[in-house]
């Protein structure tokens, strides 16, 4: 791992949703050659769109830039956590991800979160790089980080990681998911659960089973964060490239078209999981095809 890259853990300013202030914590940027990401996806496939993705998206080698990262707010009435990032100490199917030394709890306590404020967690789906702090070790034994964060889980997609035999998949579950059930800090809720009038989710599968989105609604204005609908913006002049992670190829590929038609030409900003900042995005229709405009 570049050393520099362990340095990258860090708060960006929040971005305004109405009354609501998201703020970015960032717990890895990562550098991935586009193949590693989507399916077949070369550099040469990106050289049609480097004049719009040069230089916040790729860096000068032409990787894509993807930032890891939790987005944390406070509604009217709660503290919420959507998606918890890598987590230390963890194993995973990406070598720069093992046994990691990163401060972002400090990080997060800095900007305003510190562990016990959060009142939900929430990952939209349940990869390692969505649901590595929600847990921590404490005397070798993993232990909820938010202790008094409810956990909401969905069923379909606890499941279907629960049935995977890979070894990689059993690293999430056991050290980032099972503690938090183990703990009676979970509840379960349906795809379009609505944690208070300003968050909900929307069901957004096939990058995973039980995938969701969360959309945010706050003094008239929209927001929607991603998950990993859409991993990097390129995908939104190319929704049907497809990501080498999605579970269902297929159902993803329609889930992220029927998404960029749906938020394409609105008001509503699109808040991108792995989008680097400037994270929030309007999709926008051009005479090329759907592009972003920040
Ligand atoms: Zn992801």
């Amino acid at each position: 791992m570049n050393p520099v890259e362990s340095l990258a853990t860090r708060s960006l300013p929040p971005i305004q949703v109405g009354g609501l202030f998201i703020t970015r914590v960032v717990d890895s940027l990562e550098h991935f050659s586009p193949r590693i990401i989507l399916r077949g996806v070369t550099y040469d496939h990106l050289q049609p769109h480097l004049d719009w993705l040069l230089p916040n998206f790729l860096d000068e080698n032409h990787k894509l830039l993807m930032p890891i990262q939790s987005f944390v707010f406070r509604t009217r009435h709660h503290t919420v956590m959507i998606d918890s990032c890598i987590g230390n100490d963890k194993r995973s199917g990406f070598p720069q991800w093992n046994q990691r030394r990163s401060p972002f709890l400090q990080i997060l306590t800095e900007a305003g979160f510190p562990p016990q404020s959060i009142d939900y967690v929430f990952c939209t789906h349940m990869h390692v790089d969505h649901a590595g702090w929600n847990t921590r070790l404490d005397n070798g034994r993993w232990v909820p980080t938010f202790p008094n964060a409810r956990y909401l889980f969905r069923q379909e997609e606890y499941e279907f990681w629960q049935g995977k035999k890979e070894e990689i998949s059993q690293y999430t579950m056991e050290e980032s998911i099972l503690p938090v059930i183990e703990a009676g800090q979970v509840q379960w809720v349906d795809s379009d659960y609505a944690i208070d009038d300003e968050v909900y989710l929307e069901p957004t599968p096939g990058h995973t089973p039980g995938h969701c989105s969360v959309h945010l609604h706050s003094n008239g204005r929209e927001a929607v964060i991603t998950g990993d609908v859409m991993v990097h913006p390129v995908e939104v002049a190319e929704p049907r490239w497809g990501q080498v992670s999605d579970t269902d190829p297929a159902l993803a590929a329609q889930t992220r078209t029927g998404f960029i038609e749906t938020y394409c030409d609105t008001d509503v900003l699109i808040l991108g999981s792995h989008f680097a900042d400037p994270t929030g995005v309007h999709i926008v229709s051009t005479p090329r095809g759907c592009r972003i405009r920040f």
